[in-house]
């Protein structure tokens, strides 16, 4: 067979990578430490037990009525909301919607930049600076195109984006997605601003303080037209399947406890940050469940050795590590570790 039947462009792509050693303190991937309360499991696994029948398949009468249900409790329209396999289902979604035109700035979340290369015709990245402090300027933005991927807290940094800021965006470009993965941590959503900009997309997950990384549940709100088409793209109801079904029936719960748990990294987050600068590391203020500071690759190899995972980058010839909010507990560990370094 030739190898003229797949896209050399996607065979370029970089394969995704994770050290492969066993983590005694996982502080990599921005999840939850602990895992759901007792109690709101044990619901989750009733309702997988006892509402569903694996040989069938989802019904859509079943999806519509707890996506009224939900979207009562959110305080929106159910024309403006969708479910999707974790956040990336959402993301991947609106580069097919849109797509021609699409930029970034980076450092940020990396699939939406594997997404566009795959699916955009033209994709634009821009750097964030250092001398900025990574803060995304009026200058970089653009004007005319067809979809700009924001997120806000950013990662790795951890800043958020002005109201103001966004509303330019929205008024130059087309489709605007904020990405808000981590807003239970930041005291911030850009929700209001959908009545004022149709153009407007937020994406969320249930992966980050919801602490259901394992089951892959996101939630997106956007205008109706927006919405009905991701709806065509992920042949809704059958972008899901039964436990996502479970993690719908428990939406409220799951919700609340999230807001509850941002609270609470909130402290030991910002107790943390006061800890990095008093051992003279330049840290960035964050508004997620992460820490960005200044660091060597050397200081990130030596963790690792121990079997502390965290995230190694190198950006403008300068070396960072970023590393999640555990708790209280693993992050006093984390303390001795980094003391005198
Ligand atoms: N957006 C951002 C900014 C993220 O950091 C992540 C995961 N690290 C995601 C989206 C992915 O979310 P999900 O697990 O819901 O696909």
């Amino acid at each position: 067979m030739s190898e003229n039947y797949y896209r050399k462009d996607i065979e370029d792509l970089p394969d995704f990578k994770v050290e492969n050693i066993k983590a005694t303190l996982k502080l990599d991937q921005n999840e939850y430490p602990e895992k759901l309360p007792k109690y709101l499991r044990n619901k989750i696994f009733h309702s997988l037990k006892n509402k569903y029948t694996e040989n069938r398949y989802p019904q859509p009468i079943d999806y519509l009525n707890k996506k009224k249900k939900i979207s009562e409790f959110l305080g929106i329209s159910e024309k403006n909301l969708i479910f999707t396999m974790g956040a990336d289902q959402g993301i991947l979604a609106t580069m097919i919607i849109s797509g021609k035109k699409v930029k970034i700035f980076t450092p940020t979340y990396p699939i939406p930049e594997n997404d566009a290369k795959i699916l955009s015709k033209e994709l634009s990245i821009e750097a964030l600076k250092y001398e900025n402090d990574f803060v995304l300027s009026k200058e970089q933005i653009g004007k005319n195109l067809d979809l700009i991927y924001l997120v806000s807290p950013n990662s790795p940094v951890g800043n958020i984006i002005d109201d103001e800021l966004v509303e330019y965006v929205c008024k130059n470009n087309q489709l605007v997605v904020i990405d808000e993965a981590y807003f239970e941590y930041s005291n911030k959503t850009y929700i209001e601003l959908l009545k004022k900009h149709e153009n407007l997309i937020i994406i969320r997950t249930f992966s980050k303080a919801c602490g259901l990384a394992g089951y892959r549940f996101g939630y997106v709100f956007a205008n109706e037209k927006i919405i009905s088409l991701m709806e065509k793209v992920l042949f809704v109801p059958y972008n899901l399947g039964l436990c996502h079904y479970a993690i719908m029936d428990n939406f409220s719960e799951i919700f609340t406890l999230g807001m509850e748990r941002g609270k609470i990294v909130q402290k030991i987050r910002d107790e943390f940050y006061l800890f990095l600068k008093k051992n003279s590391f330049k840290s960035y203020k964050s508004y997620g469940n992460f820490l960005f500071f200044e660091a060597s690759r050397k200081l990130y190899d030596e963790l690792l050795s121990k079997g502390i995972k965290t995230r190694y980058y190198h950006i403008e010839s300068k070396d960072f590590i970023r590393i999640s909010i555990g708790t209280k507990k693993e992050m006093d560990q984390l303390k001795k570790e980094l003391k005198g370094k």
